[in-house]
């Protein structure tokens, strides 16, 4: 082993910190720790007035319009909860279209007259702040000259407490948007979404007669992949730094080939992080709850509980935001980018979304007799209709630079959009399609002309991985949404495009109802039509084969490969018209969408194309060349002592030709770097498609082959063989 190696490695395995006090073990009681960090309804209860307390809970649970008049009320009552739990300062939380969160802290703390100072919390300060939006991306939403944003308080996700060594603060949940009431965040066409759902799936509820429903939400649990590397090779690494993947490195003799990782016990000191990272979690309310290694080194999932959409978004947020902060504590660091390794998996995010009713309907969930079969059949006709009709707007939702490395690789699900059913589910619908001509004469689900839907087990285990959209039971699970991102918008497409679903089919299903049909026949014909149309999309074979690509394009389905394909069609008509219609992004909203994601995949692009450079020309080449030098030197020598050393002069010459191949991927790369493709956002972003790409891949597969050759004792970077197999 060289000394280099010896030094990773002894640092790696023994200087990382174990969260201060040793190994003592202190065990936690979920059930008390479970929230005591989080302004839920539990606390509010105890601390707020009867009737603030159900006008607030009315918001909360029933969506009715926030009384103004209790926000001093609840203030008081959450600084006061804060100010206990040691906060000195508030902040309006939010989601800016950066994919991260944004905070500005404000002290509670305001002088009085005597010299000293009290903390003082209004109800203006809760509903309403003002922060600089100005270096916020707006994508031409705002003029320079009205640079002003505001942050309105979302009552429904639970104000938090974020703690640290020397202090804590209180986090308070907001939407962001211009003074002209345009949305500049993801937490506001994502309510607005939810709100559109709710419309049409109690719109269908009611023609099948289910009462007591106040709102119908959407259901969002969503695993979270992520790698774990010492923070010794993070910090030797320049482009784990800038990009978060690593731009070089040489396949390892061990990869994940061995499927050992998966599942497998879980290292001690990640296991230590992923015990402190849930702890954290617990006290804010995040429902966490499996944990386990994925399928390459080094690489780990955790999942939460689902809850509604807006609370789960703004959870997996804070997911992403602990895991980050708390490895730090354990020497480590968190990798959530989409593609962190060449050649060995990828992470991504496993979204799994349903709707639900607020008295706890699933309306996913295929339910014991004939009556609730056939209303889930009509919902989970319309999420089959929706991903048929909205391919694209779902591929959009989840491009970005990232991810394009693992939609197109064979590893995640392909860039086209399919549904997976399940065998006995397609087999049902593949007798619906065909319509209810075979009638009830069979014995069959009332009108629906099929036998009673078998009683699907309720934790199918999905024996598909390779769909992109599974049915998965009781959910639908999207696969394709990258690690890294937010998962608003993914959901604020699912919501939008299966709200438009249920309002076509609502439509159709009233008028044969006043046509006189019964409900039953009605419905079979409605869900007949549909999936007549629809069916290209359903798909139970494997994703990742050849000759699904080629059916697929004789399908017709769409395949977008590359991010820059996928966002161009976000500001379709179709697609303007269906956002507007349900009255979640106005024209200007998505084209700014548009117009930041493009620009967003443009830049991640150019830093990583120039630090390829920056790492091939001032740490990768002088490797080479100096080892070049000490291979020369020692023919030099050679010859003057009568030695052929033919075995270093082939060497010599091997290092010579690898290095001649970096410098001509050099020059390339550089030439692409400094061209710029054209004026507009979107020629940029295609000129780094089209040209810059390739010309970082040359680069890099020239850099590989050198690291395979050079002597490993001056070779810059940690290797793979390191980073990932050094826990
Ligand atoms: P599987 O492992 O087969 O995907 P799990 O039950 O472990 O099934 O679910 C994985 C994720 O799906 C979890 O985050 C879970 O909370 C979430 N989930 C389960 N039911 C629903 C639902 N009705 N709506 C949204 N997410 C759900
Ligand atoms: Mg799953």
């Amino acid at each position: 082993m060289s000394k280099k190696t010896q030094d990773y490695n002894v640092v790696a395995a023994t200087k990382y910190r174990y969260n201060g006090n040793g190994r003592t073990y202190l065990p936690m009681d979920i059930e008390k720790i479970f929230g005591e960090n989080a302004f839920g309804l539990e606390e509010m209860k105890s601390r707020l007035p009867k009737s603030v307390f159900n006008s607030i809970l009315a918001t909360i649970e029933k969506g009715e319009p926030l009384d103004p008049g209790i926000a001093d009320t609840v203030a008081l009552a959450m600084k006061e909860w804060a100010v206990e739990r040691g906060a000195t300062h508030f902040t309006h939380w939010f989601q800016p279209l950066t994919g991260l969160t944004a905070e500005k802290h404000d002290s509670f703390i305001t002088p009085n007259k005597g010299g000293g100072a009290i903390a003082q919390f209004s109800g203006k300060d809760l509903i309403q702040g003002e922060p600089d939006a100005s270096s916020f991306p707006s994508g031409g939403l705002r003029a320079t000259f009205e640079a002003r944003g505001y942050t309105a308080w979302d009552p429904t996700s639970p104000a938090f407490i974020v703690e640290n060594d020397n202090g804590a603060y209180l986090a308070i949940p907001t939407a962001f948007a211009s003074w002209t009431g345009e949305a500049l965040d993801h937490k506001t066409p994502l309510l607005r979404s939810m709100q559109a759902l709710d419309v049409q799936a109690r719109r269908v509820l009611a023609l099948f007669d289910v009462k007591d429903v106040h709102k119908v939400y959407s259901t969002v649990g969503s695993e979270q992949e992520y790698f774990l590397i010492d923070e010794e090779f993070f910090f030797r690494r320049p482009d784990l730094i800038s990009t978060g993947r690593t731009l070089f490195g040489a396949k390892p003799p061990k990869g994940q080939e061995l499927e050992d990782h998966y599942f497998g016990s879980i290292p001690d000191r990640v296991l230590s992080c992923m015990l402190d990272v849930e702890k954290e979690l617990y006290r804010i309310g995040v429902p966490v709850k499996t944990r386990h290694n994925e399928v390459a080194p080094s690489q780990y999932e955790i999942a939460p509980l689902f809850e509604n959409a807006n609370i789960a978004a703004d959870h997996q947020q804070l997911i992403m935001l602990t895991l980050q902060r708390v490895a730090r504590k354990y020497g480590l660091v968190c990798l959530l980018h989409e593609k962190p390794f060449a050649g060995i998996n990828g992470s991504g995010k496993h979204n799994n979304w349903s709707m639900s009713t607020d008295t706890g309907m699933n309306l996913l969930d295929p339910g014991d007799n004939p009556h609730d079969n056939m209303q889930f059949l009509f919902f989970c006709t319309a999420v089959v209709r929706a991903v048929y009709k909205h391919q694209d707007l779902l591929r959009a939702s989840v491009a970005s630079a990232g991810n394009d490395h693992r939609l197109g690789a064979n590893e995640a699900p392909p860039a086209i959009m399919s549904v997976f059913l399940g065998e006995q589910l397609e087999d049902i619908f593949a007798q619906l399609e065909k319509g209810p001509a075979r009638s009830s004469k069979q014995g069959g689900l009332l009108g629906l002309g099929v036998p009673v839907l078998p009683h699907l087990p309720r934790h199918a285990g999905d024996r598909n991985r390779t769909s992109p959209f599974a049915f998965t039971g009781n959910k639908f699970e999207f696969r394709a949404v990258g690690s890294s991102q937010s998962i608003s918008f993914p959901n604020v497409v699912l919501n939008a495009i299966v709200a438009e679903s249920l309002d076509v089919m609502a439509t159709m299903l009233e008028e044969r109802l006043s046509g006189g049909k019964d409900l039953e026949s009605a419905v079979a014909e409605v869900i007949s039509e549909v999936l007549h149309e629809a069916k290209p999309i359903i798909f139970g074979g494997d994703n990742y084969s050849e000759e699904w690509h080629r059916e697929a394009e004789r399908r017709g389905l769409l395949n977008l490969r590359t991010a820059v394909d996928a966002l161009d069609r976000l500001t379709d008509e179709k697609n303007v018209r269906l956002f507007e219609k349900y009255g979640i992004l106005n024209e200007k909203e998505l084209r700014s969408r548009h117009e930041i994601w493009v620009e967003q995949y443009f830049k991640r692009v150019n830093i990583e194309a120039e630090t390829t450079e920056a790492i091939a020309r001032t740490m990768i080449l002088p490797a080479a060349v100096g080892y070049l030098r000490e291979l020369t030197e020692i023919l030099a020598g050679g010859a003057q002592v009568g030695l052929t050393c033919d075995g270093v002069r082939e060497t010599a010459e091997e290092v010579s030709r690898g290095i001649d191949a970096l410098r001509r991927a050099l020059d390339e790369l550089n030439r692409q770097n400094r061209a710029l493709g054209g004026d507009t956002v979107h020629e940029k972003a295609e000129h780094m498609r089209d040209h810059v790409i390739p010309a970082m891949a040359a680069v890099r597969q020239a850099g590989d082959d050198l690291e395979r050759i050079v002597d490993h004792e001056r070779w810059p970077l940690p290797t793979y063989r390191e980073i990932l197999f050094v826990k």
